[in-house]
């Protein structure tokens, strides 16, 4: 049986420890695993939510809270569509530190990602729509070079954050376009001879280009 049981009032439930892909204990699903990975519950009717803890005994007053309260209340189980893209970010951020990953990209493209669904008025996952993503990527992701490879891996680290959020069924599929422009080596196109001339005058004109570069142009010439 996996995970732990617990009566909280009139509810049962079960705390479990959602694995890490990394975590070296992933195989042990029993209620007493000794990892850090993040405490789930799951209803009876097989919904789950997060405890956003990553302790048994935390996550186990964090369930009893929530539970009391939605006990409390008309029932109000966190359901994927609740999700805000903040606690999403949060969580990814929060597990990917675990696994020790280099986060600074992470960091970045999800505060960038966060300030722009704010802008939109996007306060859950389940509103950020696929062409909105691209409308976003297409008029507002300035870089020098439009098929930069910068922006392929920037872009990457949103599509891995979305990946994400499906395998933890926080969003029914991942709304993130991938990238699909190849990164084309600039065209070059030979210049006439008359401009290849203005070229060549120029090199003795420009102040601080080291010997050596000059001389390579000088080069090109004979
Ligand atoms: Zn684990």
């Amino acid at each position: 049986m996996r995970g732990r049981k617990i009566q909280i009032g009139k509810t049962s439930i079960t705390l479990y420890a959602r694995h890490r892909a990394k975590c070296p204990l992933k195989s042990d699903n029993s209620g007493i695993v000794k990892c850090d990975c993040i405490r789930w519950i799951q209803y009876k009717d097989g919904t789950r939510e997060t405890t956003g803890q990553w302790t048994w005994p935390k996550a186990e007053s964090e369930a009893r809270r929530i539970v009391t309260k939605n006990d409390a209340g008309p029932a109000v189980a966190t359901d994927p569509d609740e999700y805000t893209v903040e606690r999403a970010i949060d969580e990814w951020i929060a597990e990917r530190d675990k696994d020790e990953l280099h986060n600074v990209k992470a960091r970045h493209l999800t505060a960038k990602l966060l300030d722009w669904s704010r802008e939109r008025g996007y306060e859950f996952l389940h509103q950020i729509q696929k062409q909105a993503l691209r409308e976003w990527r297409t008029s507002h992701w300035k870089y020098k070079n439009k098929n930069s490879s910068s922006l392929k891996v920037h872009w990457s680290v949103l599509l891995t954050f979305f990946n994400w959020c499906v395998e933890n069924d926080l969003v029914k599929s991942n709304p993130c376009p991938s990238w699909k422009g190849k990164i084309e080596p600039t065209e070059v196109v030979p210049l006439t001879q008359e401009q290849m001339d203005t070229v060549l005058a120029a090199v003795d004109l420009v102040p601080g280009w080291p010997g050596e570069r000059r001389l390579r142009y000088g080069h090109s010439s004979c």
